[in-house]
């Protein structure tokens, strides 16, 4: 076994940052979805997941870059100090001794540079529209070095361990080492992380299940291209309608079975979209550890090393790796 201390902090950073934002989610935007109004519960969220996971991960390995999606620097504003105060009572679940400064000053572990050798990412609530929405969401953490990815770490706080099962409270949590399968588990509601014995390996779905030969795409219209997408699956030889999920959990849906492939292609209205590391470097891992392929709309590999922007990549194409060569032969035309 290889990242052993690795894996256990990553497991514990994300199960942490997970209760954290289901009890903001509980508090602040209860049984009413608050999509067009109230952001505060997501920058509450936001900014808590972060803190929590860059201190576990910053204690643990003081030298590693942690390129996260937030920084303090609005949150230092005088106009925003109720809204630090309201996370502080947050993490102070957790650190009874944190105070302000320092939760702000943990929030900023996470705004490290890419860097070659050795770097953490990481997604404090991926999908903030799906948290907003009581939908899908999830906090995604990856280990990259010398460029490849090694350790994958992603709670789905609102995800089912099983599609049929529908109490929507009892989230998975997915983890990853390069070279030794993808794992899942239950979040305990406790508030513990699941034991190592919680975790059972997930396989990718084969072409020949025709239940699960369906495609995972994005909610949110902007974040991909619908249209091209249906007709890419079509050709694909699915004709189930999409299973539309909000954030990386759509990677966890590839990884175990729940859909054979999830398209992400680049939305008319941004065309030269370049794709965040952090939205996909922790679901990369876990469906390639599950027997799956990830590559861009081109059939190139993901690049982690070109900055918290893709450069090198259009598009992301993800499947059962049976589906893969017809997909991006369908892409050609
Ligand atoms: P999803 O929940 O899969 O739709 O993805 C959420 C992520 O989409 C966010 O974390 C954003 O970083 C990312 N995003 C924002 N704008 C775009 C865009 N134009 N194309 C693709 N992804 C985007
Ligand atoms: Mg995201």
């Amino acid at each position: 076994m290889t990242y052993i201390t690795e894996k256990q902090l990553a497991i514990e950073a994300v199960t942490k940052a997970a209760i954290l934002c289901t009890q903001v989610r509980a508090e602040m935007v209860g049984a009413e979805s608050l999509e067009k109004g109230d952001k505060s519960p997501v920058t509450v969220a936001d900014y808590g997941s972060q803190a929590l996971v860059c201190k576990h991960i910053h204690q643990a390995f003081p030298r590693d870059a942690i390129v996260g999606e937030e920084d303090s620097a609005d949150l230092k504003k005088p106009e925003n100090s109720a809204t630090l105060a309201k996370i502080l009572t947050f993490v102070n679940q957790f650190h009874p001794q944190a105070n302000a400064d320092m939760v702000c000053n943990w929030i900023d572990a996470g705004n490290g540079l890419v860097e070659e050798k050795r770097y953490w990412t990481l997604d404090p609530i991926d999908g903030t529209k799906g948290f907003l929405r009581n939908d899908q969401y999830a906090i995604a953490l990856g280990l990259i070095i010398w460029g490849e990815l090694k350790v994958a770490a992603l709670a789905c706080p609102a995800l089912p361990v099983s599609l049929a099962d529908s109490a929507k409270d009892v989230g998975s949590i997915f983890v990853a080492v390069r070279g030794e399968g993808a794992y899942m588990a239950s979040l305990p509601s406790d508030g513990t992380e699941p034991l190592p014995s919680a975790f059972e390996r997930i396989q990718v779905a084969s072409s020949s299940d025709e239940q699960n030969l369906r495609f995972v795409e994005s909610v949110e219209s902007g974040h991909g291209d619908h249209s091209r997408q249906q007709a890419i699956a079509q050709a694909a030889g699915i004709s189930q309608a999409s299973l539309r999920m909000d954030s990386q959990a759509k990677y966890a849906a590839v990884a175990r079975g729940d859909a054979a492939l999830y398209l992400r292609l680049p939305s008319p209205k941004s065309p030269n979209y370049r794709e965040k590391i952090w939205d996909h470097a922790a679901g990369a891992l876990i469906v390639e550890e599950a027997g799956g392929t990830v590559t861009d709309m081109h059939g190139q590999p993901l690049d982690f090393t070109t900055g918290y922007r893709m450069q090198n990549n259009k598009g992301v194409v993800v499947s059962n790796g049976t589906l893969h060569p017809i997909v991006i032969e369908a892409l050609k035309g």
